[in-house]
């Protein structure tokens, strides 16, 4: 049997009730993602839906900055904005496949439910997204576009009214309509399967990546971690090579020593959130702490994904941690100087990388993940950066 662990991190730490929903999800994936069939399907949706692959850039006025050769590998160019999109597909047929007719979602600020509203509306499946109550008035946008394709938004009360509730709620209505639901996570957090499926759906990204690069020695790749999604596609495909270094880059907020970040591996203790242990930023009562804080609400979680923990452990990914301000100076600095709107939480490694110059490839190229494009964050940005 498989183990359902990375290192001593991941697992099932569910309500009884879950464990046949999560038994019967593992072995439905275990068969489909050797189905011909199925990864056909999925191979043409990437392809004529999402826009697979995608480009991969040589960004050379950044290159001259950081002082060596710089790729982008442009996830925001895919539709509906970023690299969520990659997972809600393969889920989403998996769900077909699966005879669940109903999808439930969760989301932050939004982009996983966008992403799932679309892939649900092109299967013609009913789809339920729970988003924080004040989330949903953060991210008032997103949630007309979710509306427009046909998903119900719910507005979730409980807690902080954030991404953490919205989880819950989720998954409570998971418990309740297991029968004929299927819950799509938009990260690789949660309970096993979760973690390994979703990150095997994001690992086109790296796949695509070491295609691209053809000849040329791959020697960096950076990437955002907010539960871990985008890093994990990319840097998959790299971790067997030692000639690769890797970097994770967190959002360190006002600063790792002001309690307001979310910095969940280099500040986090080991613990359990939904569904699975890893680090977590919570008091020494186990209770998740309220100051968790980005500028970009996608790296805006307590918790990180298992496989992340075990890399962190096992030190073959380095984990750093870029301030609101450094990545500000990202957003800014890709704008003007290749003319690319940044997600706020891709900036995060495009900002660390600029204000920190120890960490370089050895020999041949960087490549950062450009997780998603900024044009939802242009009304945010406008507040914080006057022009
Ligand atoms: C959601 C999101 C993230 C954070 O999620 P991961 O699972 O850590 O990838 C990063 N970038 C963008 C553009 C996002 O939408």
């Amino acid at each position: 049997m498989r183990s359902k662990y990375f290192g001593r991190f991941g697992g099932q730490f569910v309500p009884e009730i879950l464990m046949n929903a999560l038994a019967e999800l593992e072995a439905s994936y275990r068969q489909l993602r050797r189905d011909r069939r199925f990864r056909g399907e999925l191979e043409d949706l990437l392809k004529h839906y999402a826009g697979r692959p995608t480009p991969l850039f040589h960004a050379k006025n950044l290159s001259r900055a950081l002082g060596y050769r710089t790729f982008l590998k442009r996830e925001d160019l895919l539709h509906t904005g970023a690299h969520k999109i990659n997972n809600t597909l393969g889920q989403v047929l998996l769900a077909r496949h699966m005879n669940k007719r109903r999808i439930v979602a969760e989301t932050g600020a939004g982009q996983h439910g966008v992403a799932t509203a679309a892939a649900a509306a092109l299967m013609g499946m009913p789809c339920v997204v729970y988003m924080g109550k004040v989330d949903t008035e953060r991210q008032a946008l997103n949630v007309y576009r979710m509306k427009l394709m046909g998903a119900e938004v719910r507005p979730v009360t409980s807690g902080s009214q954030t991404l953490k509730d919205a989880i819950n709620e989720a998954i409570r209505d998971w418990i309740k309509n297991v029968r004929d639901t299927h819950y799509i996570l938009g990260s690789v957090v949660g309970p096993y399967p979760y973690p390994e499926m979703v990150r095997d759906f994001q690992s086109v990204i790296g796949r695509e990546t070491r295609r691209q690069l053809g000849r040329t020695p791959c020697g960096l790749v950076a990437a955002c971690v907010g539960g871990g999604s985008n890093a994990m596609g990319i840097f998959h495909e790299f971790i067997k090579r030692p000639g690769t270094k890797l970097l994770g880059v967190e959002a360190a907020g006002h600063g790792i020593s002001t309690g307001k970040h979310a910095a969940t591996l280099l500040k986090g203790t080991v613990g359990i959130l939904h569904g699975a242990k890893s680090y977590v930023l919570q008091d020494r009562w186990g209770q998740i702490k309220p100051d968790v804080h980005s500028v970009s609400a996608g790296l805006d979680y307590p918790g990180v994904g298992p496989e992340h923990a075990s890399l962190k452990d096992s030190r073959r990914v380095r984990y750093v941690a870029a301030t609101d301000k450094e990545a500000l100076h990202g957003f800014r600095y890709l704008s003007e100087h290749e003319g690319i709107i940044p997600a706020l939480e891709s900036s995060h490694a495009i900002g660390y990388l600029l204000t920190h110059s120890r960490i370089r490839p050895k020999r041949g190229a960087c490549v950062i993940c450009l997780s998603g494009r900024g044009d939802k964050d242009m009304e945010h940005a406008s507040r914080i950066i006057r022009l």
